[in-house]
């Protein structure tokens, strides 16, 4: 089931897609133009702040800070909370490295563009050539998952941290790696056994993609994935 966060990075490829889409449209009209004529206009056209503002890149990334600040809220609240410094300071470097990216994109596809038109490309090639080239979306939305999970992870680890004499799980999906499998199995344990124990995967996840993050033990519940696990591996109750 898509959670906070893989809404949050659909939002963005999908903002990605459809600029995409839409420079593919637009090419037929430039290379009608002469390639000197076509040069002057894409020189003249400022290719980022079209992808900030008109197809809503820039709102997604907004969008992607709001669902954080909710995603973050848990029922009951902890204790002590983390300090909001050090949270908003890592929500921005991901935020950073994901507008960096648009920056690098744009200009990657203005390139293939260029490339294209010089090239007497077809509309076909032209959307064929910007496929390998630049990013594709499915890329733009794993990236933007990763971060995203990174962050959450951190978000959480500072929680434990600010509250260590509670106890905490390896929450998220059923889990597939192996890692991940022994993680959630062990069910709740204060946090200083999991940074003894686990301390290198607490805000990596223990591989690209893992989908995993502590989470504080407040309800029995939350122990029914490490059931199933334990169960499924034969690892006595
Ligand atoms: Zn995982």
């Amino acid at each position: 089931m898509p959670d906070l966060t893989d809404k949050a990075a659909k939002a963005y490829s999908d903002a990605y897609q459809s600029a995409i889409d839409d420079v593919i449209s637009r090419y037929p009209a430039l290379r009608r133009l002469s390639a000197a004529d076509a040069a002057v206009m894409l020189q003249s056209v400022d290719f980022e702040n079209l992808f900030r503002s008109n197809y809503g890149m820039d709102k997604a990334l907004e969008g992607l800070a709001v669902s954080f600040a909710k995603e973050i809220i848990v029922t009951p609240p902890p204790p002590a909370l983390p300090s909001t410094e050090v949270l908003s300071a890592a929500l921005q470097f991901q935020v950073d490295a994901a507008n960096s990216q648009i920056t690098q994109s744009a200009a990657e596809i203005k390139k293939t563009m260029m490339n294209s038109i010089l090239g007497k490309q077809s509309e076909a090639e032209f959307a064929a050539a910007l496929k390998s080239e630049a990013l594709r979306p499915d890329q733009i939305n794993s990236y933007v998952n990763q971060n995203l999970r990174t962050f959450h992870r951190t978000v959480e680890n500072q929680m434990a941290e600010a509250n260590p004499e509670e106890l905490y799980i390896w929450d998220g999906a059923p889990p597939k790696s192996d890692e991940c499998i022994d993680m959630v199995a062990q069910g709740a344990l204060p946090y200083s056994e999991w940074v003894a124990n686990y301390g290198a995967y607490l805000t990596s996840g223990t591989h690209y993609g893992c989908v995993h993050t502590l989470q504080r033990f407040v309800q029995a519940g939350q122990l029914d994935q490490a059931k199933k696990v334990r169960e499924e591996q034969g690892i006595d109750a």
